[in-house]
């Protein structure tokens, strides 16, 4: 293919790693007809989730069908990367202040007994109101809990853990509510607040973005881990067992992360295929696993292993390149923010990319030929993730028929926010699967939501307790 083969004499590299090059762009590359097939078959899937329980696409009703609202409430924020507490006060007509307090999760806690993580979040907590001199209160502050894995909920503040993703795996959790085992642990240590909403990080990004985008149609994660919940009609919704609701409407968790566990459809490469193996839930979130920033940096790391085991990178004498290849051959060790980075490095002789890989990964002298094969790697990884992500709302835009009346998407997430170009790749995906709205971004409006974790679960909590309340 003749425009393919100009990009890779265009990195000027020898023969053979003009034809790996050739090779690895065309297994990276998702054209406009693939995206609408991978697209066609994500409704078909959300009809599926929607219509019975237990579907790869699990559409998970949040039971959240209010909106606007006032006061004081408190947010937890659990499942990327760190464990926030927020203090959110909702001031009414789209305006919000918070203040929060961030901690990490260790490696230990993630994968341990989940009553020392739960013992842990309550300690958190009790320091965070201790520092905003809430910690007498008289009554028990609400709080929304946002806990970022699949559950299956039964009520505003009860749900069903069906399994972990991500890289937590702490036992005693999965078929339990995370709920009760949270208000366990803070009763335990006197902490005087009420778990009274549980939100997914999508539900929370969505409401928080509608808390000031009337038109909001849907709320997507692109960070660690992937994900997405839109507004559905309730006579959509199938397998609907939970009774009369007060609004025709409801938003729904679809759990995006797990399309096509089936491997129908996705274009799965040898690379994507070695970390799923290698990953802590192999033959799960498949399609997580090639757009979320969680693994991004491990695909483009076994295309850099695969290209050094070829001698077609970093080819020096046997001593240094064993030396070399020591932190590069370490799993995970090429992080999405490295990817980041180095697609960001416009300069010529590519110091930016040079400084990361010798200062990370102890790679010394990288030559400015080498450097560009790195960054073009880096774009095929990051180019593919940002257009299959679009597919996900192609699919939602069309089925919920929203093309011509126009949304807003409110999107939250390190991917989202930071990668370089990650959001201009997925309108450039978009127009090519909606050929036919012509002013694609003033009609399907993607924007960051920030915060939407926090805010939208302090939303959630607020709701849930006018509901209890009667009122
Ligand atoms: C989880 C989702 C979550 C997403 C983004 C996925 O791994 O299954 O529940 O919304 O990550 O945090
Ligand atoms: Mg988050």
């Amino acid at each position: 293919k003749a425009p393919q083969a100009f990009e890779v004499k265009e990195l000027g590299g020898t023969p053979e790693q003009e034809a790996y090059m050739r090779d690895i762009i065309e297994q990276f590359t998702v054209d406009t007809n693939y995206l609408n097939q991978i697209r066609d078959r994500f409704i078909k899937e959300m009809d599926k989730g929607l219509e019975k329980n237990g579907a790869t696409l699990a559409m998970i009703p949040s039971y959240v069908e209010g909106r606007k609202e006032e006061g004081h409430f408190l947010a937890l924020d659990l499942g990327g990367t760190n464990l926030r507490v927020v203090l959110v006060t909702l001031l009414g007509e789209g305006k919000f202040k918070t203040v929060s307090s961030k901690s990490r999760v260790s490696d230990e806690l993630k994968i341990g007994p989940m009553r020392n993580l739960c013992d842990y979040i309550a300690e958190c907590v009790d320091t965070f109101l201790t520092e905003q001199g809430l910690e007498d209160q008289e009554t028990e502050l609400n709080l929304g809990y946002t806990f970022s894995f699949p559950v299956l909920q039964s009520k505003i503040n009860r749900g069903i853990l069906s399994t972990w993703t991500k890289g937590f795996a702490c036992t005693g959790a999965a078929g339990k509510d995370p709920v009760l085992l949270l208000q366990d642990a803070l009763l335990r240590k006197h902490v005087p607040v009420k778990v009274s909403a549980l939100v997914n990080d999508t539900v929370g990004t969505l409401l928080s973005n509608a808390y000031n985008k009337p038109d909001t149609l849907a709320g997507l994660i692109l960070g660690t881990g992937a994900n997405g919940a839109y507004i559905e009609k309730m006579s959509n919704i199938k397998k609907w067992k939970g009774g009369k609701t007060t609004s025709d409407e409801m938003i729904i968790n679809m759990e995006f992360g797990a399309f096509d566990n089936e491997r129908k459809i996705l274009p799965l490469t040898r690379f994507d295929n070695k970390l799923d193996r290698e990953s802590i839930n192999p033959h799960s979130q498949i399609y997580e696993k090639m757009i979320s920033g969680m693994y991004l940096g491990e695909i483009s790391r076994n295309v850099l292993t695969d290209m050094i085991d070829r001698e077609l990178l970093l080819k020096r004498d046997e001593h240094t390149s064993i030396a070399w290849s020591k932190d590069i051959s370490r799993h995970w060790s090429f992080e999405t923010a490295f990817m980041s980075n180095i697609e960001a490095d416009n300069s010529k002789d590519f110091t930016n990319t040079k400084e990361i890989l010798d200062t990370n990964l102890n790679l010394h002298d990288i030559t400015t030929t080498e450097a560009k094969f790195i960054k073009k790697i880096c774009e095929l990884v990051g180019k593919r993730a940002a257009r299959l992500a679009a597919a996900s709302i192609a699919a939602i835009v069309e089925h919920t028929g929203v093309a011509e009346k126009g949304c807003d998407i409110g999107i939250d997430g390190s991917l989202y926010e930071f990668y370089p170009s990650f959001e201009a790749r997925m309108y450039e995906a978009l127009e090519e699967m909606l050929p036919e709205i012509k002013d694609l971004h003033n009609t399907i409006r993607l924007g960051l939501a920030r915060d939407g974790s926090g805010v939208g679960a302090a939303l959630t909590a607020c709701v849930a307790a006018r509901m209890e309340g009667g009122k």
